[in-house]
């Protein structure tokens, strides 16, 4: 009897062992501090993401060594003194980067922006306590065990985002964390606590006065989360105030057999049933907002939305302006955007001439992207179009596959060929090249030499 308690007492003891194993390059970073007579703990989301079961992204370490004490503990070791004047270094250890930041209070908050001066502190309960979500507000070190001052571990369990402290004063200090409590939600699938829900939609306002790149970097993370669905739907409003572009979406009925969703819904719908990569996700988020602006409806009460890409592309320019967006994202989205509509015909003449205007990788996107619209669809239009997709992709594999031709570099003949026939050089020799081009894509012609000159020679001759 005495026994059986006991080992029921040595099971409860070990299921409350948190689960989180430090890889041997974060323990010897501990290690070191701990040898120069610092406290050091593993901290944030390597924490909440072990105790998740997930494998941790990086290993965050927070220490109470002021920044030139930590160094002096790698002598020798790459440092990069990335955030210094927040106490961040990064270390290098065996090519691996470990971020170490000296436990801090964070000054006085100008803006609803980050503080502009950290003050350094001693304290770990002091540094746990300027963290955003108790989540996220956790620390651990071998032999201790976990530090968990505001209940972060029960809120994992529950699957809550709570912010550390008063949730309204905690979005007044920065406000980015309303985007961060959303990402949260979106990327671990958690609901946000009723409090900090609510203080999150009434300070939606201050994100106003956050830098548009700490803005983009977390929409990007929020839009990439698998319940982003969910959390745009449930936190419109405060995504509206990034994007008021998205207001008119919501409760606009489409009046086309195509459509049982309005277009707000059709766009969640789409955003989550796209590939979690930024610019795909991006993509469909702005893919209709042109919608409302070009809505007709017929004599038989049927809506359409006769050049809707380019509103919509118009409309995601100005916002990828807005929130700063690269060039490249931007191009991507923007292409897709006014592409997302084109009528795949899933015939190899077909998709050997979009290949030459728009290249396979965009092809490869296009595709996604219009899978996952129709995945927004009534049943009919979602089968019809489904349908189109699966079978120009499958083509699409086969002519790359098979090195179908498809650009002038893969055309049999070149240039010189075409000098060799005697036509002079000038604009001639590229709108002959042009021309075979167009009927080896058509598959009016082989991509052979010999045909392909024998057709030359006709086209000059015929002259
Ligand atoms: P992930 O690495 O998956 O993004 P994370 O929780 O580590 O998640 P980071 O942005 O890397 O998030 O930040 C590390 C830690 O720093 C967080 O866990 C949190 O404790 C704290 N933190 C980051 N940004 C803020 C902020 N704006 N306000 C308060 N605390 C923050
Ligand atoms: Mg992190």
């Amino acid at each position: 009897m005495g026994k059986g308690m006991e080992e029921i007492q040595v099971r409860a003891a070990a299921a409350e062992e948190p689960g989180i194993f430090i890889p041997a390059g974060a323990a010897e970073v501990l290690e070191r501090l701990q040898k120069g007579g610092h406290e050091a703990y593993v901290v944030g989301g390597c924490v909440r993401d072990s105790l998740l079961g997930r494998q941790p992204l990086d290993w965050d370490i927070t220490t109470s060594a002021r920044p030139e004490e930590t160094a002096a503990c790698f002598a020798g070791e790459r440092i990069v003194e990335t955030g210094l004047r927040h106490g961040t270094i990064t270390l290098l250890l065996r090519g691996q980067p470990y971020e170490i930041t000296t436990y801090r209070l964070d000054g006085a908050y100008a803006d609803c922006r980050r503080p502009r001066q950290v003050t350094f502190t001693r304290s770990l309960s002091e540094d746990l306590a300027r963290r955003d979500f108790t989540i996220g507000a956790m620390a651990y070190r071998p032999g201790e065990g976990l530090v968990d001052l505001y209940g972060g571990r029960e809120d994992l369990s529950r699957r809550i985002v709570r912010c550390v402290g008063k949730p309204d004063k905690r979005f007044g200090e920065d406000a980015l964390r309303i985007l961060r409590a959303l990402r949260f939600a979106s990327v671990l699938d958690f609901r946000l606590d009723a409090d900090t829900a609510q203080a999150a939609y009434s300070c939606r306002g201050l994100l106003h006065k956050i830098a548009p790149e700490r803005i983009r970097v977390e929409l990007d993370r929020l839009l990439c989360g698998p319940a982003a669905g969910r959390v745009l739907r449930e936190y419109r409003m405060i995504l509206a105030e990034l994007l008021p572009e998205i207001l008119p979406l919501h409760g606009f009925c489409q009046h086309t057999p195509y459509h049982v969703y309005d277009v707000w819904e059709h766009t969640l719908r789409t955003v989550e049933a796209v590939e979690a990569r930024p610019a795909l996700r991006l993509t469909m988020l702005l893919h209709d907002m042109g919608k409302p602006a070009c809505f007709v409806m017929d004599d038989k009460g049927q809506g359409h939305f006769h050049g809707h890409p380019a509103k919509s592309a118009e409309l995601a320019r100005g916002i990828l302006e807005r929130l700063r967006y690269d060039n490249r994202t931007a191009r991507t989205v923007l292409e897709l955007i006014r592409l997302h509509d084109h009528r795949l015909e899933p015939v190899p003449s077909v998709i050997r001439r979009l290949l030459a205007d728009i290249g396979p990788e965009r092809l490869t996107q296009l595709i996604r992207v219009q899978r996952a619209d129709a995945a927004g669809k009534a049943d009919a239009a979602r089968e019809e179009q489904t349908r189109r997709v699966n079978e120009t992709e499958i083509l699409l594999e086969e002519i790359l596959r098979r090195g179908d031709c498809y650009t002038l570099r893969d055309l049999a003949v070149s240039g010189q060929d075409i000098l060799s026939l005697g036509v002079p050089a000038g604009p001639e020799v590229g709108r002959l090249l042009q021309m075979l081009l167009r009927s080896v894509i058509a598959g009016e012609a082989a991509n052979t030499r010999e045909a392909l000159l024998e057709k030359a020679r006709r086209m000059v001759g015929q002259k």
